[in-house]
């Protein structure tokens, strides 16, 4: 009742009597008051006027499962959601999920990692309540071979909903970063569990993490740009890692993180149609290669069985990275064990 009761205020422009309330959700005129002072104390701002009824003015920024699904109007990506908040990893947290039998397109998200992951067991940075961290649960029916995909299905939909949430010019290096100015905003680490002897897909886990207010603190303290960006990162990171508010510089404005989540799911969805049609990239290909950050560009592919540079051409269908070597060939690159950089720096 929460969420729906959210996603109707939301959705009116006009007051909403507490009898219209009443009469939806079939409860008392006391119910439905206990309803909106709960929300009041969570943060949403609601006017109540005598004789018309209530309105919503702000929403506070939560990743609360009631919060997100009020705002989601997918068919199944992210209409259900497990909020925690605070978790190991989410990955883990949805492959419970996917073990007690929760549907395709569950979500679960949470404010803080302790032990956010990114590939090869490397560590995710991931603060409390600056943040985007889910995972998104998959059942399909394909061939596991074409599991690595989703992670680039996931790329263009996260890249996508940045830019239309922002404004901001979002890019992709190969294969499951996001960046925004040559710096990384967001990791992908796709997951898979196969039937032991089926050798099928059981489910799949796409864990995504997106850099969203980080920084903002710092610069209410210190009303410096530089001085936030150094406070939002560790060490390791700086040069390497932005978010979403440090790249926008509106001093004031504090990123409201659901209805970026909303985004993705809307893209997510809608690509990964696109996907099953084909069961290949060739329908998300062109729109792949156009947000691919060093394309047409140097890279340095750091290949576990030796480093080599090359220009970034395009994808394929298959959504190996072609990069065209010294010599002129054309070399595929695999996802699953290689990186690659920009010949300056992390990205180009
Ligand atoms: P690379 O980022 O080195 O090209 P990768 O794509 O395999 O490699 P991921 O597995 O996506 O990397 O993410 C893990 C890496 O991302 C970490 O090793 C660290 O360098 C970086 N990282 C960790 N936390 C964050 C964060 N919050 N924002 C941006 N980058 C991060």
């Amino acid at each position: 009742m929460k969420s729906e009761m959210i996603r109707l205020l939301r959705e009116s422009s006009e007051y909403l009597s507490g009898q219209e309330l009443c009469d939806r959700f079939q409860v008392s005129r006391t119910a439905v008051w206990k309803v909106i002072n709960q929300l009041k104390e969570e943060g949403y701002v609601i006017e109540a006027k005598q004789n018309r009824g209530y309105r919503l003015l702000e929403s506070p920024d939560t990743m609360e499962a009631y919060e997100l699904m009020s705002r989601m109007g997918t068919e199944w990506a992210g209409r259900k959601v497990f909020y925690k908040k605070e978790t190991g990893s989410t990955n883990i947290d949805c492959k419970q999920l996917a073990v007690q039998g929760e549907p395709h397109g569950t979500l679960a998200v949470a404010e803080r990692q302790v032990s956010g992951r990114g590939r090869r067991g490397r560590g995710w940075e991931s603060p409390a309540g600056e943040s985007i961290y889910m995972s998104l649960l998959c059942r399909p029916d394909f061939s596991p071979k074409k599991a690595p995909m989703l992670t680039l299905v996931m790329g263009i939909s996260v890249a996508e909903a940045v830019e239309r949430y922002t404004g901001l010019a979002a890019k992709i290096k190969w294969p499951n970063d996001i960046v925004v100015n040559g710096r990384k905003i967001c990791g992908i680490l796709t997951e898979m569990e196969m039937g032991l002897e089926t050798k099928e897909i059981q489910y799949l886990v796409i864990g995504v993490g997106i850099n969203v207010n980080n920084g903002f603190t710092g610069m209410q303290e210190t009303g410096d740009w530089k001085q936030a960006r150094r406070a939002a990162f560790p060490e390791e990171l700086q040069g390497k890692a932005t978010s979403l508010f440090l790249e926008m510089e509106k001093r004031e404005t504090k990123i409201l993180r659901a209805p970026l989540v909303q985004y993705v799911m809307e893209a997510f969805e809608k690509n990964y149609g696109l996907f099953l049609r084909s069961l290949d990239l060739s329908l998300l290909r062109e729109s792949y290669n156009g947000y691919l950050v060093n394309r047409n560009a140097v890279v340095k592919v750091l290949d576990p069985q030796g480093e080599y540079t090359g220009i970034a051409r395009e994808i394929d269908d298959a959504g190996d990275l072609l990069v065209e070597t010294e010599d002129g060939t054309l070399k595929k690159v695999y996802s699953g064990e290689v990186s690659v950089r920009g010949i300056y720096g992390y990205a180009l």
